[in-house]
């Protein structure tokens, strides 16, 4: 049994995860993904445009229990839901900048099917109770403008189109990336979404090591709030980035953000609300230059996922980052 494997159980059991047997057994966990999301090089300090693939590997090498499923992608048409006109026509025709500061025509060809696979995987989510979208690159972007490596923001985007079809009638996004979600704040009060979203984005208050007991307090008080507020959809954005290793981070252990992640699954699955979480943040690279440890962190979340659903036996990883 290996490190992780040992500190998941631990952790399982000392959230009480007691009466996990009635839950309806699932064979493997859908994740939304098609090579056209990738970019492999985006020209920016982030490797989020190239992660998809590499973690769609790591999956691979680790024999998780997931199953590639692939769907359409959007028009740009359908970004304007949330984003202004001209600001999504000057995306498209690579007039306006991106979240990455440039205007490569591969990121603009790519971000038809990031948002499409939240979207895609929110609604497997819908009928299935949780699905997975491995993809970054939401939280900060506003209605009119890229920022922060983020250009148009799937999470808003996804409750917005949900909410129009009235197949949810209110959305919880929960931001746990390291940083604040000020374009999920900006699109949900612009478009008038803030009575129909519950936005709670960890990045808006907590920074430091030292608020780590504080941090745990305020997902028990969200666990309280998503009790009383009964959304019909979460969105979880589980960003890396707040690994205590994360040049952009720098709060959280491994097994602090496998207990973070544990208990944001247990929320959904003791509410029997769908979940459907992505990926966000992370910027580690090992000693090689690859993108292992930011990988591994994603991979413990998908842990977390099978652990608390049962999906199927975890599969072990003997190290920590
Ligand atoms: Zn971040």
């Amino acid at each position: 049994m290996g490190l992780m494997r040992a500190t998941s159980i631990s952790i399982l059991l000392s959230i009480g995860i007691s009466n996990a047997d009635a839950l309806p057994c699932r064979e493997v966990i859908k994740v939304f993904y098609r090579p056209e999301m990738n970019v492999a090089d985006s020209g920016s300090y982030s490797p989020s445009a190239g992660k998809p693939a590499q973690l769609m590997d790591y999956y691979r090498a680790n024999n998780a229990p997931t199953e590639i499923v692939s769907f359409p992608p959007l028009s740009p048409a359908d970004f304007k839901v949330v984003h202004d006109s001209a600001y999504v026509d000057g995306i498209f025709n690579l007039t306006e900048k991106n979240g990455f500061g440039n205007r490569n025509p591969e990121i603009a060809d790519s971000l038809r099917y990031t948002s499409a696979s939240m979207l895609a995987a929110a609604r497997e989510a819908l009928k299935s109770g949780i699905a997975h979208s491995p993809t970054s690159g939401f939280h900060h972007a506003h209605t009119s403008c890229a920022s922060g490596f983020c250009t148009f923001n799937g999470l808003a985007l996804t409750a917005k189109i949900l909410l129009d079809e009235g197949a949810v009638r209110k959305v919880a996004i929960v931001d746990l990336d390291m940083h604040k979600g000020d374009g999920t704040d900006d699109i949900l009060f612009r478009k008038d979404l803030e009575g129909r979203v519950f936005h709670f984005t960890a990045g808006r208050e907590f920074y430091i090591r030292d608020q780590v007991p504080r941090y745990f307090e305020a997902l028990e008080s969200l666990r309280n709030d998503i009790e009383r507020t009964k959304p019909d959809l979460i969105l979880y954005q589980a960003g890396a980035d707040p690994h205590i290793k994360d040049p952009l981070g720098g709060m959280l252990t491994t097994a602090e953000m496998m207990k973070r992640d544990e208990m944001i699954f247990k929320m959904a699955r003791d509410f029997n609300i769908p979940i459907v979480w992505n990926l966000a943040g992370g910027y580690q690279i090992d000693s090689d230059g690859t993108l292992n440890p930011v990988l591994r962190l994603h991979y413990n979340t998908l842990l977390a996922a099978q652990g608390v659903y049962r999906i199927s036996e975890p599969e072990a990883l003997s190290e920590t980052p």
